[in-house]
């Protein structure tokens, strides 16, 4: 019964970084698809085996991932944007919130990854030191722009990601193992990009609240992947513009009813 428990995964700085849905031109509707259509396509890329393990260290009854998107001006830039008041905000993360978010960490010793856009860390480096302060914290990569990757082609969508892992290592001092897309979504290519890179999980993808293997057209990859959902994150909660706005304690318990509710139904399903 000590069998897991709850994901939580929190990226307060993805604001405008919501999925887009990839585009496809001449789309033929799925009534129109063979089976063999349909199960070729749902195949690409799928959940496998259920990587929660039996216990977790020390007998604790629950794992959270807390992991933060640095977005900063990127999520501006990577549509070829001007915008100064958007730049602004952006670089209102590096300059004030990154610093309140690692203190509070800090101050209760807690780990948290942080996805980082390699162009975020060179217009700042100063973030560099300050999460690698307290030897607790992971960088991972978040594309090298914050570039909408499910729309690029096979040949960019790699250069750019080998570039931002180049630019983190060089950066950090330590190279990356994990990657979350910048889109929250994955081109046809991705996957084998990641497998080639060598990454050795992957935080983009929603198809549990625990984490499992990646597979690839039926084949195990090895890749990890620790499943994020939008109503965890705060970008579709918090539009300061009005649109989805939603008060800090209602977001607040959102999130508490979440964990509550993932934790009971694990604890329940685990047949352990
Ligand atoms: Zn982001």
């Amino acid at each position: 019964m000590n069998r897991l428990a709850a994901f939580l995964l929190l990226a307060p700085w993805c604001l405008q970084a919501q999925a887009q849905p990839v585009p496809v031109t001449d789309a033929i509707p799925g009534w129109k698809w063979t089976m063999d259509s349909i199960t070729t396509t749902v195949n690409a890329v799928r959940a496998g085996r259920n990587l929660n393990p039996r216990q977790w260290p020390g007998g604790k009854k629950v794992a959270v991932l807390l992991s933060f998107d640095v977005d900063n001006e990127t999520v501006t830039i990577r549509y070829g944007e001007t915008s100064v008041g958007a730049l602004s905000m952006g670089q209102y993360g590096a300059r004030v919130g990154l610093e309140r978010v690692v203190r509070l960490l800090d101050a209760r010793r807690i780990p948290a990854s942080f996805f980082i856009p390699s162009v975020s860390l060179a217009l700042h480096p100063e973030m560099g030191p300050l999460i690698a302060r307290s030897g607790r914290h992971e960088f991972a990569v978040h594309g090298w722009v914050h570039e909408m990757n499910a729309t690029l082609p096979d040949s960019v969508e790699r250069a750019l990601l080998k570039r931002a892992v180049d630019d983190l290592t060089r950066m950090t001092g330590t190279k990356p193992v994990g990657y979350r897309a910048p889109s929250w979504n994955f081109s046809p290519n991705t996957l084998s990009i990641l497998r080639d890179m060598g990454f050795r999980y992957e935080s983009s993808l929603m198809a549990d609240e625990r984490p499992y293997e990646l597979e690839q057209r039926g084949e195990r990859t090895g890749i990890v992947e620790l499943p994020v959902e939008w109503i965890l994150d705060d970008a579709p909660l918090f539009d300061p513009r009005g649109e989805r706005y939603s008060p800090p304690r209602e977001v607040a318990q959102v999130w508490m009813l979440r964990f509550t509710f993932s934790h009971w139904s694990s604890l329940n399903s685990s047949g352990a």
